[in-house]
């Protein structure tokens, strides 16, 4: 059967490590992770703010100490795809109508979509000023495992705002290679054999490389901010000022390592100047000169610790501010119109922020008898790529009907108040950053305790069922070691700029790259999965064949 041909190579791994084994790798993974930059700041939970008042310290972030198994045809799926799936978001982005169309019933129930949505159509109102637009995403799978078949790619969900961890997702990569290979790929000393570590193996009937492949998520998110800033072009300011990007964040980010990782290689390998603004900052430290000293809306950055030479920024790229509790001042919205309506490149825009929703993803993976979503936004591809794209669908639902009488009638609306077929699904709102989703049996009663004209802002997915046999040892960030059955995520990054022409539905595509994966592991019983909400570690992957 499928899901012991599968378990395979999960037998007898990760390898029984004898104490000194286990210490030895320990404090191998403890000293790499500082040396390396492989780190978080420390939550105060771990670190209690009176040990630590200024905010010094540092210390590993979550991290497996083997990479996980996965089947590298499910990899490599992932990969062939990701330049149509940005194809496909740019194009739904650039479709303010049909975006229009399913907002229009979420903002009736949803302020946080509803304000997004309203400066929108503020900045269209007053004229947008910049047509470019800046997707660095990242699109999230599970293997996932049915009977009679092999190991098959559900995408979890597909992230247009923040897509984090290509920094240190890239170290994850470096390390688990080190321990793999040191001091040579035959003789590990931190590895006990085993036959996913040998590059030919004893057992014929499994295949891999023996380490991870080689992480190129950095170089690919660096590069996309970098060509979005040459394609920026001159200053607009009188007198011209010298360009930036800005990366911003959230006041208290912990996992700020990830972003340096970037910022530091667009400095040495694009030579292009980057700042960290916190969004508490935004209007105090940026500024748009009036329409009549400049239409042309530039966004000024000045640094408060060099007021003297301000800069004009050319991409915003957004870490923050996709969760309506970060706009918690009287100001976060009007900080947010202010970067809408500037020139800069924004990373995401509003309209592209909107079609990471999970709603977005729920209505591209059905199809409706007379309109093929995937045809209409990817015209240019052949039958048999998207049918490699839909093959990653997992099926979803709409809690949506036009009355509250039609309610009864939907798919989605049995499915979710049946604790049967529950139990088999999980209810998602439109957010992002883990924590926000419904699961299983608790779908039922969730539901009834809210009205029902409230539902329309969910949908409901199918579980994706990846193999159950994993199992890992992770390194917390608190030092403890814990073992035990694990889930993968595996992420796919990817960047695109494109240029929308007035008039136009269809987005003129600039830049289309591919290029870095993350994987996150969690322990079996989790059901959510976020490494920065504390439920995953950070992992790298060994791909394996089967024969
Ligand atoms: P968020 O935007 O909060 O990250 P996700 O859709 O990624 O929302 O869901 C959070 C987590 O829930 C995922 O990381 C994954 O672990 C789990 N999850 C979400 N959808 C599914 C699914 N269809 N099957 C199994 N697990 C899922
Ligand atoms: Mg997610």
């Amino acid at each position: 059967m499928a899901d012991q041909a599968s378990n395979k190579a999960y037998i007898d791994y990760p390898p029984p490590l004898t104490p000194e084994q286990e210490e030895y790798l320990v404090q191998t993974v403890k000293n790499w992770t500082i040396e390396h930059g492989l780190t978080v700041r420390p939550s105060t939970a771990i670190v209690p703010k009176e040990t630590n008042p200024k905010n010094v310290l540092a210390t590993n972030a979550p991290v497996t100490l083997f990479p996980s198994p996965f089947p590298k045809a499910c990899f490599e799926l992932a990969r062939s795809i990701q330049p149509v799936y940005n194809e496909l978001y740019a194009s739904v982005a650039s479709d303010e109508q049909w975006l229009e169309e399913i907002m229009r019933e979420l903002i009736e129930v949803d302020d946080f979509l509803a304000n997004l949505w309203k400066i929108h159509l503020s900045v269209k109102e007053e004229g947008y000023v910049q047509d470019l637009s800046l997707g660095m995403f990242r699109s999230d799978y599970m293997a996932h495992i049915a009977e009679h078949a092999p190991p098959s790619l559900k995408q979890v969900e597909f992230n247009t705002i923040s897509s984090s961890f290509g920094g240190l997702a890239c170290l994850v990569a470096q390390m688990h290679t080190h321990l793999a290979t040191f001091p040579s790929p035959k003789h590990s000393v931190a590895y006990p054999m085993h036959p996913l570590f040998a590059t030919s193996s004893g057992d014929s009937s499994i295949h891999t490389i023996g380490h991870p492949p080689p992480n190129e998520a950095v170089a690919t998110l660096a590069a996309g901010l970098a060509t979005a800033h040459a394609a920026y072009g001159p200053s607009r300011s009188e007198p011209q000022l010298p360009t930036c990007i800005i990366f911003l964040v959230q006041d208290n980010e912990r996992n700020i390592f990830d972003q340096l990782a970037l910022s530091t290689h667009l400095d040495k390998h694009h030579h292009v100047p980057s700042f960290r603004l916190p969004t508490s900052k935004i209007l105090a430290y940026t500024s748009i000169p009036s329409k009549d000293s400049n239409p042309c809306r530039p966004l000024i950055y000045t640094p408060p610790s060099s007021p003297s030479t301000p800069f004009e920024v050319t991409v915003v790229y957004f870490r923050a501010l996709y969760a309506p509790t970060e706009y918690n001042t009287s100001t976060s919205w009007a900080a947010r119109h202010h970067l809408e309506r500037s020139a800069a490149i924004k990373c995401p825009s509003i309209l592209l922020h909107l079609s990471g929703s999970k709603k977005v993803q729920q209505v591209l993976t059905s199809q409706p008898p007379d309109t093929d979503h995937l045809k209409a936004f990817l015209p240019t591809h052949s039958a048999s790529v998207l049918q490699n794209l839909r093959s990653t669908f997992a099926p979803q639902y709409s809690l949506s009907a036009p009355t509250s009488e039609a309610l009864g009638e939907l798919e989605g609306i049995r499915l979710a108040l049946s604790a049967e077929t529950a139990a088999n699904h999980v209810l998602k709102p439109q957010r992002e950053g883990g924590g926000n989703n419904t699961y299983r049996t608790n779908i039922p009663p969730f539901l009834n305790s809210i009205p029902k004209s409230q539902w329309k802002q969910y949908i409901l997915m199918e579980l994706i069922r990846p193999p159950t046999a994993a199992k890992n040892t992770v390194l917390r960030s608190d030092g403890r070691v814990v073992s035990g059955n694990v889930i993968s995520e595996l992420g796919i990054f990817g960047t695109c700029l494109w240029r929308n022409t007035p008039g136009e539905t269809r987005p003129e595509i600039l830049h289309n790259t591919e290029g870095g994966y993350l994987l996150r592991t969690k322990g079996k019983d989790s059901d959510e999965g976020g490494v920065a909400a504390g439920f995953s570690s950070l992992d790298s992957l060994i791909l394996y064949e089967e024969y």
